[in-house]
């Protein structure tokens, strides 16, 4: 069992006062708080060892380079990919998600499809629809029903030999929805197409083994799971690592420059140009490392107490909806009550020391789904209590009493 007052003394930020209230911080799906250890080792690099990598002779730069190299290590055995040069420091989700979209302009022909799910977020589309545009391939969409779960059935029936790649997050960052990602990897291998799932919101709540997978490639942000923001990671299987061209041209990522013509640095450099996010890769490894000690089963058996007893109260207020209700889901619950607009509850539980995010969730397509314009998303992690639920379902009835 989680000792969870105990864990919260790791994040001073939790005892921070907002508006005259103790800070509830529930909006965790946009970006997780940051424990003292990871605190601790971004003071630590700056205070002690700040210096460029990987092109030093001198004591800082190897340590800097060895403590970032380190971190490429603890997030390979994290994932499980066979090789540390599978993972490419990036600057988040987004940025990895971009990298591959861009290898695959010049693998990609007119007559070739390539599928997304209607759960991704804009960042999981538009750099699908920017691709489609530059080579003519055409976007095909998995579609949802109304719990929030994918159409598999549809899935199957928009697979055929011209599809190329298929794209899916592991868990909506709008709905919490868990997708089937091991079917859609299955299927989709079967008409010899590469998968790329988006871990975003499953990396803080799941140990995702990219190997047993058989993912092709799978990206996350650091700042999702404790981490800080601006470095993320893309797995690639070698292979496809090696076909796609390189994503940015400059420092590092090169073998050998000359007019005539430059080569590349093999894996991981190829995709790294210029200084990295030194300080923050380091960090990612150490947030790694602390989400590891608390136990990622754990965190999901205590997420899930969290989530259905959230659930539950919230359906006895009247006039509450809740968007996804999949089997399958984690710690997000979206919902609104009446007509009353999300950004409406959302500014008077900030009042309250409430945090919580109103809106589309950068996810648009599921909004129209549901004939919305957004969401008040209530969204959970280890170091949230069902005391902070409590105080947060008596804010809200506040709230719908003021606005009704
Ligand atoms: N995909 C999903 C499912 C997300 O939740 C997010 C962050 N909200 C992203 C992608 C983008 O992540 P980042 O902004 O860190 O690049």
């Amino acid at each position: 069992m989680l000792d969870i007052q105990h864990i919260r003394k790791d994040f001073p930020i939790l005892n921070r006062i907002v508006n005259g209230k103790p800070l509830i911080y529930f909006d965790n799906a946009a970006t997780s708080q940051t424990p003292q250890h990871v605190i601790d080792v971004i003071v630590d690099y700056y205070s002690n060892y700040n210096a460029n990598i990987h092109r030093g002779v001198h004591s800082l730069s190897q340590e800097a380079t060895d403590a970032y190299e380190q971190a490429r290590i603890k997030i390979q055995k994290h994932f499980n990919a066979k090789e540390s040069h599978e993972i490419i420091f990036t600057s988040g989700t987004t940025d990895s998600i971009n990298l591959v979209a861009n290898g695959f302009s010049s693998l990609l022909k007119r007559e070739d499809e390539i599928i997304v799910s209607a759960l991704e977020h804009h960042s999981n589309i538009v750099p699908w629809q920017m691709l489609c545009e530059r080579t003519g391939a055409s976007l095909k969409v998995i579609p949802m029903n109304e719990n929030g779960e994918l159409m598999l059935s549809a899935f199957d029936a928009l697979l055929n030999d011209s599809t190329k790649l298929v794209f899916v997050n592991h868990i909506s960052n709008a709905l919490g929805t868990i997708n089937p990602i091991e079917y859609i990897i299955e299927k989709a291998h079967k008409v010899g197409a590469a998968v790329l799932v988006d871990g975003a919101q499953s990396c803080p709540h799941i140990k995702p083994d990219v190997q047993a997978l058989d993912v092709d490639f799978y990206v996350c942000s650091a700042h999702k799971l404790c981490g800080p923001t601006g470095v993320g990671m893309l797995y690639g299987k070698e292979d496809w690592l090696n076909k796609l061209p390189p994503y940015q041209g400059g420092g590092e990522m090169i073998a050998e420059v000359s007019f005539e013509k430059t080569t590349y640095a093999s894996l991981p450099h190829k995709f790294e140009a210029g200084t990295p996010n030194i300080c923050g890769g380091i960090a990612f490894g150490v947030a790694i490392d602390y989400m590891n000690s608390i136990g990622f089963d754990n965190i999901a058996k205590y997420e899930h107490e969290l989530l259905e007893y959230a659930t539950e109260q919230l359906q006895k207020i009247e006039g509450l909806k809740i968007y996804g209700t999949a089997k399958e889901k984690t710690s997000v619950i979206s919902f609104n009550v009446g007509n009353i607009h999300p950004y409406d509850i959302g500014t008077i539980l900030d009042k309250m020391g409430i945090a919580v995010r109103t809106g589309h969730h950068c996810a648009q397509p599921i909004m129209d789904f549901y004939n919305i314009p957004g969401t008040v998303r209530a969204s959970f992690m280890f170091y949230n209590t069902k005391k902070e639920i409590d105080t947060f379902i008596v804010a809200l009835k506040k709230a719908v009493m003021m606005l009704s």
